[in-house]
């Protein structure tokens, strides 16, 4: 096979569920962050192997997709982190999908649902602390939060808010969104009079602040085996996916020579190109043009010219011994040398995160470890 394939050790996943299970506060649950597909790893996979290890909750941004977590884990607890539409009200009642309420007015449409159907919905609720997205107001009215709160056919269960930054050069940043979710979820426990399980860290809260584990704790990226470098974070994990291809044509040229669209770049000495199977169409992002790097047979060699829309063109030295069909390493590690969607994303202007969830769903993946 010359196109580029996956392969995600769920083995490593296990392990760093583990890892993480250890470094937060005793009784924390994890809500696993499971949405784009487990961050491209393949949602049901992953999450059937997360049940497995114990993992009670999982957190998406789409109703379609808790139905897609539902079926890999029938018990578990689904919570939508964005608003779901009240035409899928019916549909969370009866696969015990937790929607997020973000105002009064979204939780007054899902209501009326839930009503005419004589059920009543689990929700959380969502505060915006200050990363100005989802959620109402910790400054809002607090009738209006009461209204929410009392609705009969919802049944708030969960209160929790996102945090906009964990920047260690600023901390207030965080110290105000914190303390701004301190009095959102005591207002609300004052007019429910009954404790709402609390969450408020993703990775790199959980990573820097210990003390703000709270009922539950978000992570996703963490569990993806990134967001763990520096070494005063608390959790070290893995990356559990890697991306290879395999060389399809390998060929010497003279100095000089002109290599892809645009000519935009020219061989420095007589060397072998090798052309890779793999291009931006398979989300390998055309930002690498001149910037990535790759493995081959153990040796890091750069991407040279542009990225092709199925091809990408390295730079393989005068005197490597490879041919066609050798595997080339696209995102991972060869003979101890690695190449990590962080790396790739800093050299891309951008993030791991994009990184992952930019390759193409259409890839093979796979999967190794207990597949369960
Ligand atoms: C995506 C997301 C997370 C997970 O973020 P990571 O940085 O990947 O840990 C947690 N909470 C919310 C609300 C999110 O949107």
């Amino acid at each position: 096979m010359q196109s580029p394939s996956l392969q995600i050790d769920l083995d490593i996943l296990a392990d760093n569920i583990q890892n993480l299970r250890d470094g937060i506060t005793p009784g924390t649950e994890i809500i696993f962050v499971v949405k784009s597909d487990a961050y491209g790893h393949g949602i049901q996979p992953v999450s059937r192997r997360a049940c497995k290890e114990g993992v009670n909750w999982f957190a998406v941004a789409y109703y379609e997709e808790a139905l897609e977590v539902r079926e890999a884990c029938p018990h578990a607890d689904i919570l939508v982190l964005g608003p779901i539409s009240p035409d899928e009200v019916p549909g969370s009642i009866q696969h015990r999908i937790t929607p997020t309420v973000v105002d009064a007015d979204h939780a007054r449409s899902l209501a009326a649902v839930a009503t005419a159907q004589h059920a009543k919905l689990n929700v959380h609720l969502k505060v915006d602390t200050g990363m100005g997205r989802i959620g109402f107001l910790e400054s809002d009215d607090l009738s209006e939060l009461e209204v929410i709160l009392k609705t009969e056919s919802l049944h708030v269960t969960g209160i929790f808010s996102h945090l906009a930054a964990v920047d260690l050069k600023r901390p207030w940043l965080q110290e105000k969104q914190h303390q701004r979710f301190v009095k959102a979820f005591t207002a609300a426990e004052a007019i429910t009079g009954r404790r709402l399980m609390r969450h408020f860290c993703s990775s790199r809260g959980i990573q820097y602040y210990p003390d703000w584990d709270f009922d539950a704790v978000r992570p996703g990226i963490l569990l993806y085996g990134y967001g763990c470098r520096d070494p005063r974070m608390r959790i070290r994990t893995r990356p559990l996916l890697q991306m290879h291809s395999r060389l399809m044509q390998v060929k010497r040229v003279p100095c000089g020579y002109p290599i892809g669209y645009y000519s935009s770049y020219n061989t420095t000495r007589d060397t072998q190109i090798g052309v890779v199977g793999a291009g931006y169409a398979d989300g390998y992002l055309r930002s690498l043009s001149n910037r990535g790097d790759a493995l081959v047979h153990g040796e890091i060699v750069p991407v040279v010219g542009r990225i092709s829309m199925n091809w990408i063109t390295l730079d393989l030295g005068p005197d490597l011994a490879c041919k066609a069909g050798d595997e080339v390493v696209l995102i991972g590690e060869q003979n101890g040398n690695e190449i990590w969607a962080d790396w790739l994303g800093r050299r891309a202007g951008t993030i791991a995160y994009e990184i992952l969830t930019a390759i193409h769903p259409r890839i093979p993946r796979a999967y190794s470890g207990d597949i369960t």
